[in-house]
């Protein structure tokens, strides 16, 4: 099948695949044990992080490897619960992903200040600036890109704000990393993503820490692994393998995703494109589809052999409407009548042209269906 779910999950890299193999072979003793031969795995494993650590401008003692973002989100989430005042005020994008807004409300509670939304998708930066001017905030959350719209948020912006007045501000970067370039993901405080979004193997990530001089965030209790921040033996194999992906992304633009746009909207009248005409990742689209509802197009594109998705994927298939999509504005109807598509590098002109197509038959069948069932 054609594979256009790519925000969902990606395929293993082939280079990743290599370490993760070269690794369970070669590199599974642990890390921590005292003879000389577990030190070769913990080089190679230090290595691993010394990598990550220079492509975002940061020292490798800010970077530790986790199962994934939603552990790091939560991680933080609960951090802030910990160590800020009962007063303190939390500002948290609305259209955060589920592992950030959930472990928000579990953790911090009405602590929590929704950070205010304009209708395209992007937080209000002015009323960002001015929660921030005034002292309001004790801590910020707000994503590098949407997972189900693709829509870029000022993160780089909001980031230096913080740091000028030392203000801890997390970037959940999980839809970023391996699409965009990374140059100034090390000026946030927080920094999480997830390595099967570009690549890499399911439940392997990495976040980044404050610099030193801070209570330590600690993931989890236990061994002295990570410095302390996240006990637990390492999953050396998944972390050489995810870095593996890392070194061999490729950074794709946006024009075959603008030419389906096009084809699609002359083609379909009534489709309409969410977040149109704000920066978004340049794999994503997420569209309004006219008449029926999301999970009808997605069946009906899965006969024609294409891969998509609602809302996000964890969702689909369920009646409860995407929060990202409420929290933009979205009235229930059009919500649920939302089509996620997103593409890799792989992904050609050809495969997007192939999708206009199978959109189009699929219309046309939806709508002979309709209408017989209605006579
Ligand atoms: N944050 C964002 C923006 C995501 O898209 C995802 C993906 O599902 C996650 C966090 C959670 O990642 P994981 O399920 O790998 O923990």
């Amino acid at each position: 099948p054609r594979y256009f779910d790519y925000n969902a999950t990606t395929p293993l890299a082939g280079a990743a695949k290599l370490a993760w193999v070269e690794a369970t072979e070669a590199q599974w003793l642990n890390p921590s044990s005292p003879y000389r031969q577990a030190a070769g795995v913990r080089v190679r494993y230090e290595a691993a992080r010394t990598s990550v650590a220079q492509r975002i401008g940061v020292d490798a003692g800010r970077v530790v490897f986790t199962s994934g973002a939603t552990e790091a989100n939560n991680g933080v989430m609960r951090y802030w619960a910990e160590v800020l005042g009962p007063n303190a005020r939390v500002g948290i994008n609305p259209t955060e992903h589920p592992s950030v807004i959930e472990a928000a409300k579990a953790f911090l509670a009405e602590r929590v200040l929704w950070l205010p939304l304009l209708s395209d998708g992007r937080v209000d930066e002015h009323a960002v600036q001015r929660l921030i001017a005034d002292g309001d905030l004790a801590a910020l959350s707000v994503m590098a890109a949407n997972n189900e719209t693709g829509v870029i948020q000022p993160w780089q912006s909001i980031a230096r704000l913080c740091a000028e007045v030392h203000l801890p501000y997390h970037c959940d970067a999980s839809q970023w990393v391996g699409k965009m370039p990374l140059s100034g993901l090390g000026d946030c405080t927080y920094v999480t993503a997830c390595a099967h979004k570009f690549g890499g193997p399911k439940g392997v990530g990495f976040m980044v820490l404050p610099a030193a001089g801070v209570e330590p965030c600690r993931l989890l209790y236990g061994g002295a692994q990570e410095a302390g921040q996240r006990a637990g033996t390492e999953d050396v194999a998944g972390v050489l393998s995810m870095v593996a992906a890392l070194e061999h992304v490729t950074l794709g633009e946006p024009a075959a995703r603008d030419a389906f746009i096009a084809e699609l909207s002359r083609r379909l009248p009534g489709v309409q494109v969410i977040g149109e005409g704000v920066e978004r990742l340049w794999n994503t689209v997420s569209l309004i589809m006219p008449e029926f509802q999301s999970v009808r197009w997605i069946r009906s594109l899965e006969r024609a052999g294409f891969l998509c998705s609602a809302g996000s994927a964890c969702s689909t298939g369920k009646s409860t409407q995407s929060s990202v999509l409420r929290a933009m504005g979205l009235d229930s109807a059009s919500a649920g009548r939302v089509l996620r598509i997103s593409s890799g590098a792989e992904t050609t002109l050809a495969d997007w042209y192939a999708l206009v197509e199978a959109l189009m038959s699929g219309y046309q069948a939806l709508k002979a269906e309709a209408a017989s069932s209605r006579s």
